[in-house]
């Protein structure tokens, strides 16, 4: 049987997932689309493997907005929060927000957290750690 490592959801809580097993890598973006769609200095995401990740309830409250067209961006339609990215160019993998867990962590290789678009980062914003940061992916 599979073991949960982490569960999630949306704000309002009309999604919620599980997660089963580890991460593959863990992102900052600070491209100006992540920092729009979550209105924030920089959005996180971390992929894991598509069948890692289960959408449990409320696949229906999903709305989905796309940044480029083989990005689309998976939101909850009633509170907003954005919850995962399917990718056309990598299929095998789900890009889910760390930031809507719940319970657990499901881990990642260290070695993978990085800043990515750093070139794109708001000008108001300062990197104050000592992680990896790439001018683009
Ligand atoms: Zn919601
Ligand atoms: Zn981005």
């Amino acid at each position: 049987m599979r073991q949960a490592t982490a569960t999630g959801s949306c704000q309002c809580g009309a999604v919620r997932y599980t997660l089963f097993g580890a991460s593959e890598e863990l992102h900052h973006c600070h491209c100006s689309m992540c920092r729009k769609c979550h209105a924030s200095m920089f959005g996180t995401y971390a992929t894991i493997l598509r069948e890692r990740f289960v959408v449990e309830s409320g696949r229906d409250e999903l709305s989905s907005h796309d940044t480029t067209p083989e990005v689309h961006r998976r939101f909850c339609r009633r509170c907003g929060s954005h919850l995962f990215i399917d990718v056309d160019w990598k299929p095998e993998v789900v890009w889910y927000t760390p930031g809507t867990l719940d319970s657990g962590h499901p881990g990642h290789p260290v070695e993978t957290e990085r800043h990515i678009w750093v070139g794109s980062k708001h000008p108001l914003h300062v990197i104050h750690d000592s992680l990896p940061q790439h001018e683009e992916f």
